[in-house]
């Protein structure tokens, strides 16, 4: 009893009259599905290989001090490999779960954006190791509905990569501000930037400017994917403005009915 899933499109004609086509997606949605489901199915399998791993990582460290002194040497480098693993396998995780549209039990509620975006602030702050200033620009009292577990994870993302790609001594701005029909969340840098032709498919899971540098900067690859599906469940967009060696500002528009006075 499979269900038949169509595309349908209505035109105007020249004569003014409506023309429906439909298109038989059908089988173009199974397999979306099968993807999606294999690659949920793969990171579940992952996770506990891993946890065991990183629990017998763990007992080594506790016992160095007698581990023959080639085990010694390597054992920072099984931890750093086994901590991107296990990055990759929640990240994966957290966008199968955003894909499947499963809000796991978390409810939209009014969130305080200056607080969110202070505790974002402190953890970019202590992942930056190079004299980055980050500053904290709040021009809008309004508050925000939406998931915040989702939201925070999302913004982290966009302030993680600030700090990520734009060198020493630079200035990161997380802002908070109203804008006629909305507000917005605005992340901005001033470091490499990105030239016009990567723009669209930042948010393509695993696209980077530059593959070898990313990788290095212990990024996932599926950061800007993940900011693309929280917005997307939030009626929200990103937007982003950038030029090559002008810094970067990421932007996530709430549409205004998810804009409300602030109680406090
Ligand atoms: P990752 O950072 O793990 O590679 P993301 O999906 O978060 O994956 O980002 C995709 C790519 O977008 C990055 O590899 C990088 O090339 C580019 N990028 C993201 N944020 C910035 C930024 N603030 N400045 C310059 N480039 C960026």
């Amino acid at each position: 009893d499979e269900q038949l899933v169509l595309q349908c499109q209505i035109t105007l004609n020249g004569n003014g009259e409506r023309l429906l086509m439909a298109r038989d997606i059908t089988r173009l949605h199974r397999l979306e599905q099968i993807r999606r489901d294999f690659v949920a199915n793969v990171s579940h399998e992952l996770r506990t290989p891993l946890t065991v791993l990183t629990g017998y990582l763990e007992i080594y460290q506790d016992i160095a001090e007698v581990l023959p002194s080639r085990l010694e040497c390597s054992l920072p480098q099984m931890q750093k490999q086994t901590a991107r693993m296990q990055n990759l396998v929640d990240d994966l995780l957290l966008l199968s779960r955003l894909e499947s549209n499963d809000r796991s039990g978390e409810d939209a509620r009014r969130l305080n954006l200056a607080s969110m975006l202070e505790t974002i602030r402190r953890d970019a702050e202590a992942l930056s190791d190079s004299g980055q200033r980050i500053t904290l620009e709040i021009h809008s009292t309004l508050d925000l509905m939406g998931c915040e577990q989702e939201l925070q994870s999302a913004i982290s993302n966009l302030a993680f990569n600030a700090v990520r790609y734009s060198g020493s001594g630079s200035q990161i701005v997380l802002r908070w501000r109203a804008l006629g029909d909305g507000a917005c969340v605005e992340v901005q840098d001033d470091g490499e930037g990105i030239a016009a032709i990567h723009i669209p498919r930042l948010t393509e899971r695993f696209y980077r400017v530059d593959k070898g540098r990313s990788t290095a900067t212990g990024g996932t690859g599926l950061g800007l994917a993940i900011v693309k599906h929280v917005l997307l469940r939030h009626e929200a967009r990103l937007e982003i403005d950038s030029q090559l060696g002008q810094g970067a500002t990421f932007r996530c528009v709430f549409p205004h009915q998810l804009v409300v006075a602030s109680s406090s």
